[in-house]
C-alpha cells in the first residue's frame, strides 16, 4: 500500500515521541479535520480517518513496535487492526474530549446530560385540588455545593481527566474482530477523577438541603396525578442541567362528596314532610373558588312526592375540568328521613293522616305507601 502516509506524519509528530505526545497530536489533527467543523470538505473526512488510524497503531505499543520495524507492510495480513470498530472507539474518544472541557471549555454536557428526576407526595384537600392552590412543599434532595460550585473538587483544584480511559469515560476491548465498550473502571463512567475532594460534599459535588420549592397546583387536579415541576429535581453533575421534580398527588376525602372525575355526589337529607309535599331544600355543595363558608350549600327545589333515592342533578356545581372548561355536575341523592321519635301529639296526627290516605282514591296508592312506611 505505497499511497498510505507514514503515521507520524499523519500525526504530525516525531518518530521519538512519546504516548502522551501522540495522544495530544491525534487530538489537534482530528479535531482539525473532523467532518463537522469541515462542511462540504471530502478530504477532511479522509484525513480525519486517517489521524484516527495511525492513533490506532501509535497510541497502541506493540502495534507501535511493529510499525517501527516493518512499516505499513508488517500490519497488513495477520495481527493488523479492525478499522472499523476502532475509527468508532476513536471518534467515541474525541467527541468525549471535545465536549469534556479538553480544549473547547466545554462542561462535560454531553456526557451528562442532566440531573436526576425527584418523586414525591402532596396532598390536598377536595377542595384545594378542585379549585387550584399554590403549595410550598418541602423537598429532601440534593442540591449543588457552594464549596466547589457542584465540581467536587476542592477549591482551587478541578476534576482531572481520568489517566485511564483517557478522559472518555468508556474502554474498549477488542474480542476478535468485535469491540466492546464498557464504562471505564477507574473513573465509572465519569471521564475525570477527584484527586482532592472537596470536604464539605466528599467530592459528590452536591449536599443534601431541605428546600422549598412552590408547587401550582392547577384547578382540577385529581388523585394519583402527577404534576411535573421543570428544573427541581437533582442537580446536574459537572454544572449540567437539574432533572426535573415529579409531584404526585393524594386527595383528603370529604365526608359529605365523592368524587366522579369532573363530577360530584352528594347525599342529602329532606324530612318526609318536605318529601310529601315539596320544598326547597339546600343541598351541601362546594361553593366556588372564593366562597368563605366552612360547608357550603345550594338551593333546590324538589317535587311533591320525592322519593328516597331520587336523583338530582345540578349543572356547572362539580368540579371545574382541568382543560378549563367550565364545571361538572353536582349529583344529589335525596334520602328522605322517616320521624322516629314522636310525641304523642305527633303520632295522633299521623295516625289521621294514615286513615285520610287510605280514605283517598287509589290514585293514591303511592302516598300511602310512604305513610305506610313508617
Ligand atoms: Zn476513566
Ligand atoms: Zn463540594
Amino acid at each position: 500500500m505505497s499511497e498510505k502516509r507514514d503515521y507520524y506524519e499523519v500525526l504530525s509528530v516525531e518518530r521519538t515521541a512519546s504516548a502522551e505526545e501522540v495522544r495530544k497530536a491525534y487530538k489537534r489533527e482530528a479535531l482539525k479535520h473532523h467532518p463537522d467543523r469541515n462542511p462540504g470538505d471530502s478530504s477532511a473526512e479522509a484525513k480525519f480517518r486517517s489521524c484516527n488510524e495511525a492513533y490506532q497503531v501509535l497510541s497502541d505499543d506493540e502495534k507501535r513496535k511493529i510499525y517501527d520495524q516493518f512499516g505499513h507492510a508488517g500490519l497488513e495480513g495477520g495481527g493488523g487492526f479492525d478499522g472499523v470498530g476502532d475509527v468508532f472507539a476513536h471518534m467515541q474518544d474525541l467527541f468525549s474530549e471535545m465536549f469534556s472541557g479538553g480544549g473547547f471549555g466545554g462542561g462535560g454536557q454531553r456526557r451528562q446530560a442532566r440531573g436526576g428526576d425527584l418523586r414525591m407526595q402532596a396532598r390536598l384537600s377536595l377542595r384545594e385540588a378542585a379549585f387550584g392552590i399554590k403549595r410550598e412543599v418541602t423537598v429532601h434532595a440534593p442540591v449543588r455545593c457552594d464549596d466547589c460550585s457542584g465540581s467536587g473538587a476542592k477549591a482551587g483544584t478541578k476534576p482531572e481527566a481520568c489517566a485511564h480511559c483517557r478522559g472518555s469515560g468508556h474502554v474498549s476491548n477488542a474480542r476478535g474482530f468485535v469491540m466492546f465498550t464498557t464504562p471505564c473502571p477507574k473513573c465509572q463512567g465519569q471521564g475525570v477523577v477527584i484527586k482532592h475532594p472537596c470536604k464539605t460534599c466528599e467530592g459528590h459535588g452536591a449536599v443534601e438541603k431541605a428546600r422549598k420549592v412552590v408547587v401550582a397546583f392547577p384547578p382540577g387536579i385529581d388523585a394519583g396525578q402527577r404534576l411535573r415541576v421543570p428544573g427541581q429535581g437533582m442537580p446536574g453533575p459537572g454544572g449540567a442541567p437539574a432533572g426535573d421534580l415529579y409531584v404526585e398527588l393524594d386527595v383528603e376525602d370529604d365526608p359529605r362528596f365523592e368524587r366522579d372525575g369532573a363530577d360530584l355526589v352528594t347525599r342529602f337529607h329532606v324530612s318526609f314532610a318536605d318529601a310529601t309535599i315539596g320544598a326547597e331544600v339546600r343541598v351541601p355543595a362546594l361553593g366556588d373558588a372564593d366562597t368563605a363558608e366552612a360547608l357550603p350549600t345550594v338551593s333546590l327545589k324538589i317535587p311533591a312526592g320525592t322519593q328516597s333515592g331520587s336523583v338530582f342533578t345540578i349543572k356547572n356545581q362539580g368540579i371545574p375540568r382541568l382543560d378549563g372548561r367550565g364545571r361538572g355536575s353536582l349529583i344529589g341523592v335525596v334520602q328522605v328521613d322517616v320521624p322516629t321519635e314522636l310525641s304523642e301529639r305527633a303520632k295522633q296526627l299521623v295516625q289521621e293522616l294514615d286513615e285520610e290516605l287510605k280514605r283517598g282514591s287509589s290514585a293514591g296508592e303511592d302516598a300511602a305507601r310512604v305513610a305506610a312506611a313508617k
